[in-house]
This record gives C-alpha cells, structure tokens and sequence, in this order.
C-alpha cells in the first residue's frame, strides 16, 4: 500500500537525476527557512517518492534528524519492508558516516549526492562507508550531480549566518555595558 500523499499516482515522464537533485536543493531550502543547515535528500522507488526529508536537527533537538534519516524513516512504513531494495536516495550534500551507515543497512541500492563534504563525508571523500568490502552491502555512487548549486547553497548560508553573527556582536558592543564591567 502506498501512502498517496508521498506517492502521486503517476509522474508522466522519469526524471533524471538533475531533476531529483533539483527537488532535493527544493526540500533543503525548506531547512534553510527554518534556520536549518540546507540539506534535503528524496528517496525515490519506480520514478516515484517514497521519503524525502531535510534537516531538522536543532528544531527536533535530535542529532540524527539529517535530511537522509527523515527520508529512510519515511520510506519504510511506505513500503512496508525496513528494507529499501533498488531504491535510489538522492541527497544535496555527501552523506556523514550515521547517514552513511543507514543507507547500509537500509539496502538501498543507488546513492546520488551534490556537494562534496571535504570535512565529515563518508561516502568517498574523507571514508567510503557505502563501498566499504567489509560491510555487507555496497551502494553504487554518482557524487557531484549539480554539485556547484548544492555547494553554493550551503556556503550562501553560512556566509549569511557569519554576517548576522557578526552584525549582532557588534550591536551587543554598541549597548552600554552593566556598571560591573566599568
Ligand atoms: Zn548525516
């Protein structure tokens, strides 16, 4: 049985993964709205959405609430298995090690990922847990779909982020301090 609203009855034409990663930038926007870090990620069976997520980590105050989790989490009930055979999860940003390991065991067949994480990705830059020989499950791998959008979406927003950092450190320096600091 599929849940209609993750499903819509029929997509006219298959789309690609460029059109997928559009979607995705379109669900991580959506975290960026809620002052989240932008990433999205869908998760799609047939030409067809069985999860989709975005970050949501600090408004769940849940550090495994990434945009990959949302998405698995979604999609099992949806197919009711808790494995996610010859799916394919398309994500903005290289998915971190938890992420990485949940696509193992998930079984999910097919990985698609925008923006390289140069810091904590775990699927081919910094480790490679999704074709690692000694799991039992390896994802095939298409890395930089969109790649520079995906990245320019993340450093827009930290770029922002420092600029209203800073600008209310400097409206804090501006207000009289308490007469204890004088
Ligand atoms: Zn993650």
């Amino acid at each position: 049985m599929h849940d209609q609203r993750l499903c819509p009855p029929e997509i006219a034409k298959v789309l690609t993964d460029e059109d997928w990663m559009r979607y995705a930038m379109q669900l991580a926007r959506r975290a960026e709205q809620a002052g989240e870090v932008p990433v999205g990620a869908v998760l799609v069976k047939d030409n067809r959405i069985i999860g989709q997520g975005w970050n949501l980590s600090i408004a769940r105050h849940d550090p495994s609430a990434h945009a990959e989790m949302q998405a698995i989490r979604q999609a099992g009930p949806v197919l009711q298995n808790y494995r996610l055979l010859d799916c394919t999860l398309y994500v903005t940003l290289e998915p971190c090690p938890m992420c990485a390991g949940a696509l193992v065991h998930s079984r999910i067949k097919r990985l698609v990922y925008g923006a390289t994480d140069f810091k904590a990705g775990a699927c081919g830059s910094v480790f490679d847990l999704v074709r690692h020989p000694q799991l039992n499950h390896q994802l095939e791998v298409t890395a930089g779909v969109l790649a520079s959008a995906c990245a320019s979406q993340l450093s827009d927003f930290f770029k922002r982020r420092r600029a209203e950092q800073k600008a209310q450190k400097a409206l804090l320096k501006g207000l009289p301090r308490p007469a204890a600091e004088r």
